[in-house]
Formats: structure tokens, sequence, C-alpha cells
């Protein structure tokens, strides 16, 4: 029997502000959302503020190194200590501008998941490579590197976030099936080696999701939620989009 709670994320990239961290707290406390679980992702400097303030925020990304003479780069064990409790990792602008791998990104899944944060992997292909047929080896590629690494029970405590390059940020968004179709397809995926693992992880959309599309897409079978970018930086607009999630736990 599968025990998925829904996910709303927001991921505010290096945006924002300690006014936003108050606003986006106040209008969430109003907002009823018992059945799901809302998480902001705001740049690091922000993340203490945000705690306090009462949201449940995680890092856009970890080092995958332990502390040490790392300028610049800040480590999974400190995120943790600060009450956080998830962790982006391999979000396309990570991979795309500062050149993550596959390897690189699973090593910082492995930090996390040393320190209790738990990852959210995010997945996805470009448009080249969806136009070539490629989506699903693309997408099978990313996942596997962290299976290889660390085996599929490495899942259980994480999360994977499917967001296709070409939606993010773009006012593009996947149609519900095109979103379902590769949701489906990463579920199959991972019941081909673990059926209870597939069924309990949470897999959640990214791409251009607004308070208007959100309601169908996470109507999806195999959609658990949503990875927000833009809409996320405007209060009234993410809570919309989490009683749309409410609304389909
Ligand atoms: C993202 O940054 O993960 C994202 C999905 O952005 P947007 O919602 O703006 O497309």
């Amino acid at each position: 029997m599968a025990s998925r709670k829904p996910i709303v994320a927001g991921n505010w990239k290096m945006n924002g502000s300690v006014e936003l961290i108050t606003t986006m707290a106040e209008t969430l406390k109003n907002a009823s959302n018992n059945n799901i679980d809302v998480l902001i992702f705001p740049p690091f400097p922000l993340l203490s503020k945000a705690l306090e303030a009462g949201i449940v925020a995680g890092s856009q990304t970890v080092s995958h190194e332990n502390a040490g003479a790392f300028t610049g780069e800040v480590d999974a064990k400190l995120v943790a200590e600060l009450g956080c409790k998830y962790t982006l990792v391999g979000h396309s602008e990570r991979r795309s501008i500062y050149g993550e791998s596959n390897d690189d990104v699973a090593a910082k899944f492995e930090k996390a998941q040393q320190y209790n944060l738990i990852p959210i992997l995010c997945v996805g292909e470009s448009e080249e490579q969806r136009e070539q047929g490629l989506t699903e080896s693309v997408v099978s590629e990313q996942i596997n590197a962290v299976i290889n690494k660390l085996g599929v029970a490495a899942l259980v405590n994480s999360v994977i976030a499917y967001e296709p390059v070409w939606a993010i940020g773009t006012g593009k968004t996947a149609t519900p099936e095109q979103a379902q179709q590769v949701h489906k397809f990463i579920r199959d995926e991972i019941a081909a080696l673990d059926v209870v693992v597939s069924q309990n992880i949470a897999l959640l959309y990214g791409g251009s999701v607004n308070d208007q599309n959100s309601e169908l897409l996470f109507a999806q079978a195999d959609i658990d939620g949503g990875l927000i970018g833009g809409a996320s930086l405007k209060p009234d607009a993410f809570v919309s989009i989490c009683n749309s999630a409410q609304r389909n736990a």
C-alpha cells in the first residue's frame, strides 16, 4: 500500500528577501495545508530566517565535500544543523551553469543523506533530447547514477523531481499527460528493482507550474506534488498551488 504525502516545494533560486520570508510565512500560516508538506528553498543567507519564521526550509544544493577549505561551498552537516530537513540536488541550473555531472549529483545525494537531509533529486531532459526521443534514457541515466552508487534502498529517504529543462522558467509547461508519462516511467523503472520503494517515493513535477495549471498536473496518478520556481515567489499564487495539491491528497 503506497504512503505518499504530496509535497509542494518552492525553489527561490537567487531571488527573495528577508521581507519575502516574512510575507510568505504569514501567508502560509493562514493557509490550511494539513495533508501535504510545504517546503521553501531560499538562498543560503535566508535559511535561518525562514526556519525562525516557521517555514520548512531546505538548501538549493550542498557540497559533496565535508567542511574544509572549499571557499563559497556549504556543507550538508551545517545545513542539517540549522534545522533543515531537505536539500535539492542536481537542479538543471546546477547541471548546465555549474557543470555538475551525474556523478557529482550522486556524490551530493550521498552527502545529504549522510547528514540526514532528504535529497530532492532533480532530473529532466533538454528540448533537443526530447526531440531526439531521448527523454527516458536521459532521466534513467540521471537516476541510475544514484542507484548504481548507493543502491535502490537509498531512494527510500529521498524525493525525485522530474523537471523537463525546456519547461523551467519558460512558461511552457509539460501537459499533464506528458508529465504523467515520464513519472510513470520513473516509477516503473524503480519498481523493476524494488516495488515497495517505487510505491512510496514521492515524484514531483517541475517546470512552469502555476496556479492555473497545477490542479490538472497534481491530479495525475504518479504526480505527488510539484517543485515550483517563479510562482513560489508570489505567496498567494504559491498557496493556490498548495491548495491544488491538498485537494488531490
Ligand atoms: C525550478 O526552478 O525548479 C522551476 C521549476 O522553475 P519554474 O517553476 O519557474 O519553471
